[in-house]
């Protein structure tokens, strides 16, 4: 321990988790791109000086993904997008044009060309997109330091290191997981940064978004995350000290229990089994998702595999499925077909540059697969699943569909695909299960006539919450309003269950309300049996489950149809929940 004094910092906690090491500072701030006036005859020269150091960016991303290619779909995608970005023409455009109109050098061309670009980011509301504004710069700084020469090879902080910067981009992030690095601490950053998605993605304790914690640590400080609360201790006293491995050693016994829960059943106490399944983004994702017990795939997001450069053709989609089945080895996925528009762009969707007021309410999902710009793709898409579904079981699931007439039209499609393959003599299973997310209320108030025409329903309480309550999902002035547990939601769930129920087809519930250990009860009450949720999420709400019977959670529901508010609900189901706990320690005592 260092003589200095204990100093606490708080900031965004992004990836849970306490841990502990010595800092290790990475200096970004340092570099500065030196400004001065060029000759007319030098100015090509200085064009060329740029083009030079994108191409050794380009080269170095292509390394460093060449790396990722194999182990992380995300991180390897955001690092594809970076190498675009080196290669725009607005960026690269504006820049050779200070170089050229201004006689300027190379460094405060590209600065000029950041700078404009920043400008429009800043401005932007939407949180998540703003803060691609960082991405901009860590490409910027990339090319920056290929110009003056400097070093740009990998990090490499010692093993158990608690990593310190102003930010770090997705290539460093994805270089400091292999690094086994303890935690990440940055002065900038939010929520959905890619230091936060990527430190989640690999278990990394974070924290973000502290401002001046650069200035504050001294490289080989003793520092200590608190990855839940946000907090950030350094130069934590011996008591501190203490008081944090204790609570260390509880939360890592509290994980290796639930851990142990992997191959004991989602059971409830009168004996009825649950489905508890993985969502994913992408392949790599399985072996966690088996690895916290989840019997298979509820929900493939197949947009991600949309975020490249190049678009996925059928050979892809066939490829990308035949893995998912084959490292499920028998275990079933629900494989939902493209959703992107609104919150989950793609390079090919900016490009057509719809220009909407209302995107949420536009030519998203479902839409855009049944219109000329997104019929060919959904085509590629269908035959690429159908190919796969000869090689194990998978469900087919169709995002955002409003009702009768667009599933109807979407089933058109998958016959003419069908007919496609079998005129070809394709292989494909031809009772391959078709089914939908009900995801808006005229979804979940035709309910019972969709039933008829599909084989399974899902729930994505994501967007139900966002169509019901007219709250933007990723809108943090109305975040309030943002409500899993409000009585209008409650409804809908259940009559979309008595729905199913009643044709005799599974339904299950894959929004993030799935993964809430406490709200488990509530969807048993309500007639659910099935649910999808992210991998972590998976032993806590098994053991939620193992805690309860399905006649406490009926009469639960009962009890909570008497109430009016959100609040008064989520009062009397955390209370609810508490008495499980309690009544389990009890029958273990
Ligand atoms: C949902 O809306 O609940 C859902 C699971 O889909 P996504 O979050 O991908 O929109
Ligand atoms: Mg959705």
């Amino acid at each position: 321990m260092t003589d200095r004094v204990e100093t606490k910092r708080q900031g965004l906690g992004v990836s849970a988790g306490i841990a502990f090491g010595r800092a290790y500072l990475i200096g970004r701030d340092t570099l500065k791109a030196p400004r001065h006036h060029i000759e007319l005859d030098d100015v090509d020269t200085e064009v060329a000086r740029l083009y030079k150091a994108i191409a050794a960016s380009d080269k170095q991303l292509a390394k460093i993904k060449e790396k990722l290619a194999s182990e992380n779909e995300s991180d390897y995608h955001i690092i594809t997008a970076h190498q675009m970005m080196l290669h725009d023409e607005h960026l690269v455009g504006a820049a050779v044009g200070y170089i050229r109109d201004e006689h300027i050098n190379a460094e405060w061309g590209l600065r000029r060309a950041v700078d404009d670009i920043r400008g429009v980011f800043d401005s932007i509301e939407d949180e998540y997109l703003r803060e691609r504004r960082s991405d901009v710069e860590f490409v910027f700084e990339r090319v920056l330091r290929n110009l003056l020469g400097r070093d740009t090879g990998p990090l490499s902080p010692p093993p158990d290191a608690i990593v310190v910067a102003y930010d770090l981009s997705p290539a460093d992030t994805a270089q400091l997981h292999k690094a086994a690095v303890a935690g990440l601490i940055t002065d900038a950053g939010g929520k959905t940064s890619h230091t936060a998605i990527i430190a989640r993605a690999h278990e990394i304790p974070a924290v973000v978004g502290l401002e001046n914690i650069t200035e504050v640590v001294e490289t080989d400080d003793l520092v200590l995350i608190d990855g839940s609360a946000g907090l950030v201790i350094v130069n934590p006293t011996a008591q501190t000290v203490g008081e944090y491995r204790e609570e260390q050693r509880r939360q890592v016994a509290a994980g290796a229990l639930l851990h142990a829960m992997r191959d004991l059943p989602a059971r409830t106490r009168d004996e009825k089994d649950i489905s508890l399944f993985a969502n994913i983004d992408g392949s790599d994702e399985l072996e966690d998702a088996l690895d916290y017990g989840a019997m298979g795939v509820g929900l493939f997001r197949t947009e991600y595999l949309f975020m490249g450069t190049e678009l996925p053709d059928e050979e892809k989609h066939y490829q990308t499925i035949k893995t998912v089945i084959e490292r499920l080895n028998g275990l079933p996925a629900t494989i939902r077909t493209f959703d992107l528009g609104a919150d989950k762009l793609a390079p090919f969707l900016e490009a057509a540059d719809l220009g909407e007021a209302n995107p949420a309410l536009g030519l998203r999902s479902i839409r855009l697969c049944l219109t000329d710009l997104g019929k060919g793709l959904f085509k590629q898409q269908l035959r690429g699943l159908l190919r796969a579904s000869a090689h194990g079981p998978i469900k087919i699931m169709f995002p955002m569909i409003s009702g009768i007439a667009e599933l109807r039209a979407v089933k058109v499609v998958v016959d003419e695909v069908k007919t496609e393959l079998a005129g070809e003599g394709i292989p494909f299973d031809n009772d391959t299960k078709l089914g939908i997310m009900i995801e808006m209320p005229s979804a979940a108030l035709t309910a019972d006539l969709l039933a008829q025409e599909c084989d399974f329903f899902s729930i994505g309480t994501n967007d139900l919450i966002q169509y019901t309550m007219a709250v933007d999902r990723v809108n943090e002035y109305v975040s309030y309003l943002y409500e899993p547990l409000h009585p209008s939601l409650l409804r809908l769930i259940e009559m979309v269950a008595k729905a199913a129920t009643a044709a005799n087809i599974p339904v299950t519930v894959c929004g993030e309300m799935a993964g809430e250990p406490m709200i488990a009860p509530v969807l048993l009450g309500l007639g659910i049996r099935e649910l999808s949720m992210s991998a972590v999420s998976v032993p806590e709400v098994k053991a939620t489950i193992r805690a309860t019977t399905i006649s406490e959670a009926e009469a639960l529901i009962l009890r909570v149809k008497k109430l009016s508010t959100a609040a008064e609900i989520r009062a009397m189901v955390s209370e609810f929940v508490f008495g499980l706990a309690a009544a389990r320690k009890e029958r273990k005592a």
